[in-house]
C-alpha cells in the first residue's frame, strides 16, 4: 500500500458493521435504513431490468432521463436552474462525486479545507488527489441545545495562499449540525474574496428537522460558477446499494469532474439509474413523509440516549446523532465502542475516527436512527440497562 493510503486503514463502517454481524449486536453504527426505499421505485428498477434498459453501459455523463430529473429537482426544491446536458453528471454515488471531484480540482500540494469531524472518505481521497488536508474543527456547545458549531473567524483564518478548495457538507455527517444561512453566507462571502473552489457534499439534503432549513451553497451569489454540488439517491430513497449519485455545476467544472469520473468507474448502475429519475419526480409528500418518519426516530433515540444517561446532541438534520459518553463516566469512544456490542449489543461509531486532532474527538460516539421503530426501541431499551 502507497505512502498516501497506509494511515487510513480499513473504513470504520466495514469494521463496526462486520462487529455487529459477529457479535449479533443491533447495527446504530453505518448508516444504512433497516428498510428499503419506495415499492414503486423498486418497481421501477425491475422494469428497467426486464425491458433491457441500462443494462449495458449507460452514457458516461448517466442516462439523459435521470439527468433531467436531477435538473428538474434542483428547480423545483432550489430554484437553481442546471442544464442537463452540460451541467448534471452522475456518478456511481456521493463516494464516487467526491472522489471524482477532488482527483480532477486538486493539483498535489494544494490545501483542501474540510470542517472536522469530517466523513472518512474525505480524507482519503484528499491524500489520494496528493492534496493536503486542513480540518476547521466543529466546536460543542453545551446547555439546552447543544451543537456542534462552525467558528467562522477559525474557517477564515484556515485559508492560505494554497487554499484550492473548500469541502463543505450540510447537513453534516456525523454530528447532525445544518448549517444556517448566514453561516453559508458567510462561507460564500469567502470562496468569492479568496476565489477558491467548493465541493458541497449535501446528500441529507431532505433530512432536515425542526425548522432547520437546507440551504444549498451554490444558491448564493457568485457560487454557481465555483460550485460543485453533491447528491445521492442513496440516502434521499433509502437505496445505499444501489450506488447512484450526481453532481451539478457550471459546465467547466462538470467536464474535469467527468475527466476523473471516466477513469474511475467509467459508468455503473444503469437500471438504477432509470428508476431514480423517477424517483426524484415523486410529489413532495414523499419527502415530506421520509423526513416526518425519521424526526420521531430522531426524539426516539435522542430521548433513549439522554435518558440513559448520555449527553446528546440534538441533530437537526442527517440520521445520526452525536453523543458525549463522559456523563457515563467513560472518556475514550474508542474503547466504549469496542465493548458496546458485549455490554449492550449495540454497536456505534467513535467520532474519533473523523478528526486528525484525535483527542479532540475522543468522547464522542455516533448513532445511527435510520432504523425501524421496534429496533431503536429495542436499542434504547439496552442502552438503559448500561
Ligand atoms: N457523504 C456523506 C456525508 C455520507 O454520509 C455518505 C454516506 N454515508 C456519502 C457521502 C456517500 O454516499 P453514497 O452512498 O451515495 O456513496
Ligand atoms: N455514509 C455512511 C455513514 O456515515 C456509511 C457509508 C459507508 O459505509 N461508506 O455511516
Amino acid at each position: 500500500l502507497n505512502r498516501r493510503l497506509t494511515e487510513f486503514g480499513t473504513t470504520i463502517f466495514a469494521e463496526m458493521s462486520a462487529l455487529a454481524l459477529r457479535t449479533g449486536s443491533i447495527n446504530l453504527g453505518q448508516g444504512f435504513p433497516d428498510t428499503d426505499g419506495p415499492q414503486e421505485v423498486r418497481e421501477a428498477a425491475v422494469r428497467a431490468l426486464r425491458d433491457g434498459r441500462g443494462n449495458q453501459y449507460p452514457p458516461g455523463p448517466g442516462i439523459p432521463e435521470l439527468r433531467t430529473a436531477v435538473a428538474a429537482h434542483q428547480q423545483r426544491r432550489y430554484g437553481l436552474t442546471y442544464d442537463p446536458d452540460t451541467e448534471v453528471l452522475v456518478t456511481a454515488g456521493a463516494t464516487e462525486a467526491i472522489a471524482a471531484a477532488l482527483l480532477a480540482l486538486v493539483e498535489p500540494g494544494d490545501e483542501v479545507i474540510a470542517f472536522e469531524p469530517y466523513y472518512d472518505s474525505y480524507a482519503a481521497c484528499i491524500a489520494m488527489a496528493g492534496g493536503t488536508r486542513v480540518p476547521v474543527t466543529l466546536r460543542p456547545h453545551f446547555g439546552e441545545s447543544a451543537s456542534f458549531r462552525l467558528d467562522l473567524d477559525e474557517l477564515r483564518d484556515a485559508v492560505t495562499d494554497r487554499t484550492r478548495l473548500l469541502l463543505i457538507n450540510t447537513p453534516h455527517n456525523p454530528t447532525g449540525t445544518v448549517l444556517t444561512r448566514a453561516e453559508l453566507a458567510a462561507i460564500a462571502e469567502l470562496a468569492v474574496e479568496r476565489d477558491l473552489l467548493v465541493v458541497t457534499d449535501e446528500v441529507y439534503e431532505h433530512l432536515v428537522f425542526d425548522d432547520a432549513e437546507h440551504v444549498p451553497l451554490a444558491a448564493f451569489p457568485g457560487m454557481r460558477e465555483r460550485t460543485v454540488t453533491i447528491g445521492s439517491a442513496g440516502k434521499t430513497f433509502s437505496f445505499t446499494g444501489w450506488k447512484v449519485g450526481w453532481i451539478t455545476s457550471a459546465p467547466g467544472l462538470v467536464t474535469a469532474v467527468r475527466s476523473a469520473k471516466q477513469f474511475l468507474t467509467y459508468v455503473a448502475s444503469g437500471p438504477f439509474q432509470y428508476a431514480v429519475a423517477e424517483a426524484l419526480a415523486l410529489p413532495d409528500s414523499y419527502f415530506t413523509a421520509f423526513r416526518d418518519d425519521l424526526e420521531a426516530k430522531r426524539d426516539l433515540l435522542v430521548a433513549g440516549l439522554t435518558e440513559a444517561g448520555f449527553g446528546v446532541f440534538r441533530p437537526t438534520g442527517t440520521y445520526f446523532v452525536t453523543t458525549d459518553i463522559r456523563p457515563l463516566g467513560e472518556r475514550d469512544g474508542f474503547a466504549f465502542c469496542r465493548g458496546l456490542p458485549e455490554r449492550a449489543g449495540v454497536v456505534a461509531i467513535p467520532n474519533a475516527v473523523f478528526y486528525d486532532h484525535r483527542e479532540a474527538g475522543a468522547p464522542f460516539v455516533r448513532f445511527a436512527f435510520c432504523k425501524r421503530t421496534e429496533v431503536l426501541q429495542e436499542a434504547v431499551k439496552r442502552l438503559g440497562a448500561l
